[in-house]
């Protein structure tokens, strides 16, 4: 029989030193079902007893103290519960900064920087004639805006997300990362409530079909939130909106850069190429997977 939650990291903490402790930890974590058990067994100790990565490594942690011990043993028993790291040390690292995380928003993840390197490159050529505007749509925790500001100084943001929950998290993130004064956050529908225009549209749309739902690591399913992950029957209905809108709202020659799930990036560049868009592209993520899909707003079509 499965031990309950509680003997199991009662057990964690009946360890005489730190060693022993990460080592306990990180067996209960992959017991679970937990991927990287003695990653984040590293990552519980640091934050619970607040100490840096290098010295619970070292195994030079004092782990006596009751209040930290208590600590530990509140976050390892959401872990266990499979709540995502993320949401119990309150942060995710992006783009080598830390993003403030919440229930309301997605966890950022990995593949999506490939959109911030997408922006980057694009940059000097949209800055050379003025100060380029960029409009994230779905922006959760403003990830892709904050980290695409620090690094094009001339560049400004909306970021854009129809929840407000999300959109605190976003604008705490941009004040700790000091873009606050280039970014507006606003809440919409995708872009329903922008009037002017952009020269580049990023956006990182729930793009999960309904069946891969129940399919999805219980982290995932049962604790982000469905309205960052569900993109409709086959995934694809954020893109059927978008993709109009974005044209209204594009300069002519402007840039719209999405990521996709796996499969879809053909239909997508098939989608982009049959409305108003040239250079259609795909940038692949480090697995090798289609991620990201580029086009340019064809200079021809100006309204
Ligand atoms: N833009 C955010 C991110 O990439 C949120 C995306 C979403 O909520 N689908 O992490």
């Amino acid at each position: 029989m499965l031990k309950p939650d509680q003997e199991i990291v009662q057990n964690c903490l009946a360890a005489s030193d730190c060693r022993e402790l990460r080592s306990a930890v990180a067996s209960a974590l992959a017991d679970a079902g937990i991927e990287d058990g003695r990653l984040e067994a590293q990552l519980l100790i640091c934050d619970a007893f607040d100490v840096s990565r290098a010295a619970v490594i070292a195994g030079i942690v004092d782990i006596q103290d009751p209040a930290k011990r208590d600590g530990l043993a509140l976050m390892l028993l959401s872990r266990l519960s499979r709540r995502p790291l993320a949401y119990i040390r309150g942060y995710k690292e992006f783009y080598g900064l830390a993003y403030r995380v919440s229930p309301h928003t997605l966890i950022p993840r990995p593949e999506t920087e490939l959109i911030v390197d997408f922006v980057r490159s694009i940059y000097s050529k949209l800055s050379s004639s003025g100060s380029p505007v960029l409009i994230d749509v779905g922006t959760g925790t403003g990830c892709i805006p904050v980290s695409s500001l620090v690094h094009c100084s001339r560049l400004s943001a909306v970021g854009i997300d129809i929840s407000a929950e999300a959109l605190h998290v976003a604008r705490q993130n941009g004040r700790d990362h000091g873009v606050q004064d280039r970014v507006r956050w606003l809440q919409s529908d995708l872009l329903e409530a922008i009037t002017g225009m952009a020269d580049l549209i990023v956006s990182n749309p729930p793009y999960i079909s309904k069946s891969e739902i129940p399919l999805l690591a219980p982290e995932v399913r049962a604790h982000e939130p469905i309205l960052a992950l569900d993109g409709g029957e086959d995934g694809l209905d954020p893109y059927r909106r978008l993709i109009p809108s974005a044209i209204r709202v594009l300069k002519p020659g402007g840039y719209l850069a999405v990521e996709c799930g796996i499969g879809q990036a053909q239909i997508l560049s098939e989608m982009l190429r049959s409305s108003e868009f040239d250079e259609v592209d795909c940038l692949k993520d480090l697995a090798g997977i289609d991620r990201v899909v580029i086009g340019r707003r064809s200079t021809g079509s100006a309204i």
